[in-house]
């Protein structure tokens, strides 16, 4: 009996020791254990099928011009940086796509990969270019983070994901597809939404604050941004930057901390 307890701690032990990476940019530790090849492929899938089910705003819409826009000078920058660190093979296998849209919801995400998109209840909240660089700087840190491959390693369980994601949505589709949709914030289809830790809001928080500024956007719209965010948010469920709750005081207050190196990355890219 002991002798088998130990064996099974030796093993999870091991099994939580190989599948523990650190994160290049961040240096945190990171529990994740679905390759990333399977997370991209099962995202292209799960955005194309999404992009049926909605409705998206033509690219000569000028709001979708934005976000493209705005999408492509944000990954630029990732692109840069990571380049720059030497890390370009981080973003392995990323095809950036930027869509808006229609919905009322105010929400916007990133699948890994680059799949982006924006729905048009963002825009009245974001209401400038900068506002909305901070937004999707946030998304993309999500999934170059690979935090949604985190949340549905816990999710999935030891076991189905040792089978492999392919193999976990063939046994339970639906299922395995919905964690994956909530894992990314896709919420309002589901009814329910898997919170991102407050550790990764404050990861994605600081480095698409980052990204923003080195993109050429103003990174101090990011105050007025998420107070007008937790205003909108009031009684209603709450976007995914807010499922977290938290609270409007620590949020600005980090934000204010990242501030002075944010605008040393602004004025680098604006040339000032
Ligand atoms: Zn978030």
């Amino acid at each position: 009996m002991k002798r088998t307890i130990v064996l099974f701690l030796t093993v999870s032990i091991l099994f939580q020791f190989f599948s523990c990476t650190r994160n290049a940019i961040t240096g945190r530790q990171q529990f994740k254990l679905l390759p990333d090849s399977e997370m991209q492929s099962m995202a292209l899938q799960q955005y194309n099928e999404f992009l049926t089910a909605n409705k998206v705003v033509p690219a000569s819409n000028k709001d979708a011009e934005m976000v493209k826009r705005v999408g492509q000078r944000i990954t630029k920058a990732v692109e840069n940086y990571y380049s720059s660190k030497g890390l370009s093979k981080e973003l392995e296998g990323y095809k950036w796509e930027y869509n808006l849209v229609d919905s009322k919801e105010a929400n916007a995400w990133c699948m890994p990969g680059g799949k982006i998109v924006v729905y048009t209840g963002l825009l009245p909240i974001t209401q400038n270019e900068a506002a909305l660089a901070v937004v999707m700087g946030h998304e993309v840190s999500h999934a170059i983070f690979n935090h949604g491959n985190e949340r549905m390693s816990q999710q999935l369980g030891a076991a189905a994901v040792q089978e492999g994601l392919n193999a976990a949505l063939a046994n339970k589709p639906s299922e395995t597809r919905n964690i994956f949709l909530a894992s990314f914030g896709v919420s309002a289809q589901l009814g329910f939404l898997l919170p991102f830790s407050r550790k990764h809001e404050s990861e994605a928080d600081h480095y698409g604050l980052f990204w923003a500024a080195m993109a050429g956007y103003d990174p101090r719209e990011a105050i007025p941004l998420w107070q007008r965010m937790e205003k909108a948010a009031n009684g209603q469920s709450p976007p995914e930057f807010l499922s977290t709750h938290p609270s409007e005081g620590r949020r600005i207050e980090d934000l204010q901390k990242y501030m002075p190196h944010a605008m040393e990355y602004y004025h680098k890219a604006i040339g000032k």
